[in-house]
């Protein structure tokens, strides 16, 4: 069904506080993926658009927004954070027929966005430099700095909580941005927005330019002009879009997949647990860069495990976003057939459980439960970004940690044992770039710096770190004798 009556024409692009058509004037279909059909069209950006949008992203960084003083950035953010909560409904509905995410789901997405304003519009004036000690006669310190103009290339995945991690610490750190959302999925990019027009931010501060990675992504990520990329999305886009921006040594944060392990030994508390396990490897159809999708489990528990995991996998419900059940569509028919091909590599694997799927237009996959996969195997060893969870048996915490250990990725692990030594090592031994003891959060986390080793990527988003990584340092060296 077509959206109607949004406050913005979601086929214009955001370009110095204007709203106008690509100038190339095609658009592109945003399907619907829970029952396939066309949601809205939204602008298909190119070159010359990311063109006028860094100009405008400059002149704002050279304007006003450039010489605002940080306490005034801060009240922006928190006004739009208080506009966000107002429409939380809204734009939850806005996620959940976009993206295909189960309503409740897309609502903690929309609050997240929130926070995030909350929490960067707090920190705005709190990014400092420091006095060094130096030598006799100098008095040295060191300004923190914006970059400029950031570059912001968002999946479809989590739009709101990305471009909040990232256009929020950005902006509170005094860039001016360019966003190019997700083809797949853009309304929520154009929704945040408006409402930051709204809020008062001032024109060219923030500009969104919807289009094809190809397109309008390469264009953004090659741009002369951007000071900072901050990329999220597949391995293979990832290293794309450094190559492009290392022609004008522009830095480039990566936000990147991958195939999180949760560990769970023998003296874990399994009914604490168990929602863990399943809800990190379902939540919004295992299509989520944190999701654990290897459950590694020591072999005394094994047989307990997997029979409990295999009846809440059982009792999944799998519908349409708006239906808000456990489990939405993929994002698309293609996603939809990536995913099959995965499950085509499953013969020879024990089944421990599938859930059923609605018949119907949607783009829907059975979340499917595989025991006793070999560590080296290609589904335990891939990201499938889809709703299967491999379960791996272990004997002791050194094979545990060296499975854990044995992908390319290291985004997020989580240790299930009542162990406090044994956490402890753990925490130190695992590759990765946060860890979870006793709890896992995929997606949550405002506070928490997050970003990956290995092929996960590099650089760190969310928390206050993340304006480090917005800024650069000036040191200033001052002789008076
Ligand atoms: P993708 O790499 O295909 O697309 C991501 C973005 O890059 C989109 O906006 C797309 O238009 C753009 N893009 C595509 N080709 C481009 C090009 N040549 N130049 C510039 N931009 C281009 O990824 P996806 O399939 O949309 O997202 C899924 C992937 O994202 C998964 O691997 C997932 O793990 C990862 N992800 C990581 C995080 C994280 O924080 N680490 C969060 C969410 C998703």
């Amino acid at each position: 069904m077509t959206l109607t009556d949004l406050p913005f024409d979601p086929s214009l692009v955001l370009i110095g506080g204007g709203w106008r058509a690509a100038q190339g004037g095609a658009t592109l279909a945003l399907i619907d993926p829970s029952d396939a059909s066309d949601l809205a069209r939204i602008a298909r950006g190119g070159p010359e658009d990311i063109d006028a949008a860094v100009t405008a992203a400059q002149a704002a960084r050279d304007g006003g927004w450039g010489r605002m003083p940080a306490a005034e950035r801060g009240r922006i953010l928190t006004r739009l954070a208080g506009l966000i909560r107002a429409r939380v409904d809204w734009l939850a509905e806005l996620e959940a027929r976009d993206v295909g995410k189960p309503l409740t789901q897309a609502r903690n997405d929309a609050v997240a966005l929130a926070r995030y304003c909350e929490f960067y519009g707090g920190a705005a004036d709190k990014l400092h430099g420091q006095t060094l000690p130096y030598l006799d006669g100098y008095t040295v310190y060191t300004l923190r700095e914006p970059h400029g103009v950031t570059g912001h290339i968002v999946p479809w995945n989590y739009p709101m909580q990305i471009i909040g991690r990232s256009v929020g610490a950005a902006l509170a750190a005094g860039n001016a941005c360019v966003l190019k959302p997700a083809e797949e999925a853009c309304l929520t990019a154009l929704a945040f927005a408006w409402l930051a027009e709204e809020a008062g931010l001032p024109k060219g501060a923030l500009n969104v330019v919807p289009g094809l990675g190809a397109e309008a992504g390469a264009a953004l990520a090659g741009h002369p002009g951007i000071n900072h990329l901050s990329f999220t999305g597949s391995v293979a886009t990832g290293a794309t879009v450094q190559a492009l921006a290392a022609k004008h040594v522009v830095p480039v944060t990566l936000e990147l997949g991958g195939k999180s392990p949760q560990l769970v030994f023998a003296d874990a508390d399994l009914d604490a647990a168990l929602p863990f396990l399943v809800g990190a490897g379902i939540q919004n159809a295992g299509q989520t860069c944190s999701a654990a999708s290897r459950v590694l489990v020591q072999r005394e528990v094994h047989a307990a495990l997997r029979d409990r995991m295999a009846a809440r996998y059982a009792a999944l419900r799998v519908g349409p976003a708006l239906e808000d059940l456990d489990v939405g569509p993929l994002i698309s028919a293609r996603q939809q057939g990536l995913v099959a091909c995965f499950l085509d590599q499953s013969q020879g694997l024990a089944m421990a459980a599938r859930a059923e799927v609605p018949e119907g237009p949607g783009y829907f996959t059975a979340p499917t439960l595989l025991d006793r996969v070999p560590p080296d195997h290609p589904l335990a060893q891939q990201e499938i970004f889809g709703p299967v969870q491999v379960i791996i048996p272990f004997d002791t915490e050194e094979e545990a940690l060296r499975i854990a250990n044995g992908t390319d990725y290291g985004l997020v692990a989580g240790v299930w044992t009542r162990d406090g030594a044994r956490q402890m090592r753990l925490a130190r031994g695992l590759r990765s770039g946060q860890v979870f003891l006793n709890n896992y959060g995929a997606g949550g986390g405002v506070e928490l710096p997050f970003g990956g080793t290995g092929r996960s990527g590099h650089g760190r988003e969310k928390g206050f770190e993340a304006l480090y990584g917005f800024s650069t340092l000036k040191t200033v060296a001052a002789y008076h004798g």
